[in-house]
């Protein structure tokens, strides 16, 4: 992101600006700075993405004053400072171009885009890459921009093939059998299990470690144990995966993050090779593109902290 400090005018020989202040806001602990200067008459709070909460306050101001006017204003701060955080999990961390870094149960590989004998849309990972399968006419005729909408379909596929089996696999340990597995795309839940045994799941959480898929999985399947977070369901989860709480908070700190690979278009996307450009060099791939960290994001915006509804049950909250 831009930093806009240059474009401002320079600020007054008789400002200052001190750092590092703190209030609390609904149990939230804020920082902010705070601006004097000597042409101001008011108190005025900018939010803004490179610097948080800042105060433009007169010279001559009191901080008790200043705590006045945040504590007042103090819902506003919030839900903007909330909004901002979200604002970035959702931001398109990802271009996606052949070439380009993906992510994949935890790592990344670089995309690459192959015409299949099928008539269907799949990925794998294959030979160091990640590999988008289309069928020869989807092939032949792509349009880069709907390349990211084949890959998000090709997520999809692969995350099916790749959850049904570990859901196999602890269904296995547990006894139980499910009685349908579905993958989507929600937009704040990892999981959830109905009192009859259907399955669904985020296919986002392959994009997670795997150990942290398999924590989401043994916690739904033991929802057939257990249609609750009492302990006794807890102990399932632990029965299926010895260490869980570690993969739990992963997704906790983590979990938005996942979602930085969305529909949403990247400024550097589809650098697809056209027609022509494929036949004289169909091996031929972009460069890698520059990405920028995304799995580590510190900020609230939690998938799951829906309250549970009747039989469905968010991932977390228990
Ligand atoms: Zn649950």
């Amino acid at each position: 992101m831009q930093d806009n400090h240059d474009q401002k005018a320079p600020r007054s020989a008789h400002a200052a600006e001190t750092d590092g202040h703190e209030v609390l806001l609904g149990g939230e602990r804020v920082a902010y700075r705070l601006r004097r200067s000597t042409r101001r008459r008011t108190i005025g709070l900018v939010i803004s993405a490179e610097e948080g909460l800042v105060v433009r306050c007169p010279r001559r101001c009191s901080m008790a004053r200043v705590e006045t006017v945040l504590h007042e204003k103090g819902r506003w701060i919030l839900r903007k400072l909330r909004q901002m955080a979200q604002a970035r999990a959702t931001r398109p961390e990802w271009p996606i171009a052949p070439g380009a870094p993906l992510p994949l149960l935890g790592s990344e590989l670089p995309l690459r885009v192959e015409a299949g004998r099928g008539s269907g849309t799949g990925m794998a990972p294959r030979d160091g890459a990640l590999v988008l399968t289309l069928s020869p006419t989807l092939y032949r005729r792509l349009d880069p921009a709907r390349l990211r909408g084949h890959v998000l379909e090709g997520y999809r596929a692969l995350a099916a093939d790749i959850i049904a089996a570990r859901v196999a696999h602890f269904a296995a340990l547990l006894g139980k059998t499910p009685r349908s597995l579905n993958i989507r795309a929600q937009r704040r839940r990892w999981g959830s299990c109905s009192a009859r045994g259907d399955l669904q799941f985020n296919w986002r959480l392959v994009l997670a470690p795997p150990l942290v898929l398999d924590y989401v999985v043994a916690h739904e399947l033991s929802h057939m144990r257990e249609l609750n977070h009492s302990p006794r369901f807890w102990a399932w989860v632990a029965r299926l995966m010895p260490g869980y709480a570690e993969h739990k908070a992963w997704l906790a700190r983590h979990g938005a993050g996942l979602f930085a690979l969305n529909e949403t278009p990247h400024p550097r996307d589809a650098a697809a090779p056209t027609e022509a450009a494929r036949a004289l060099a169909p091996q031929r791939e972009a460069p890698p593109q520059p990405v920028t960290p995304h799995m580590g994001m510190d900020n609230s915006f939690a998938a799951g902290q829906q309250p549970h509804q009747q039989l469905t049950l968010a991932l977390q909250g228990g």
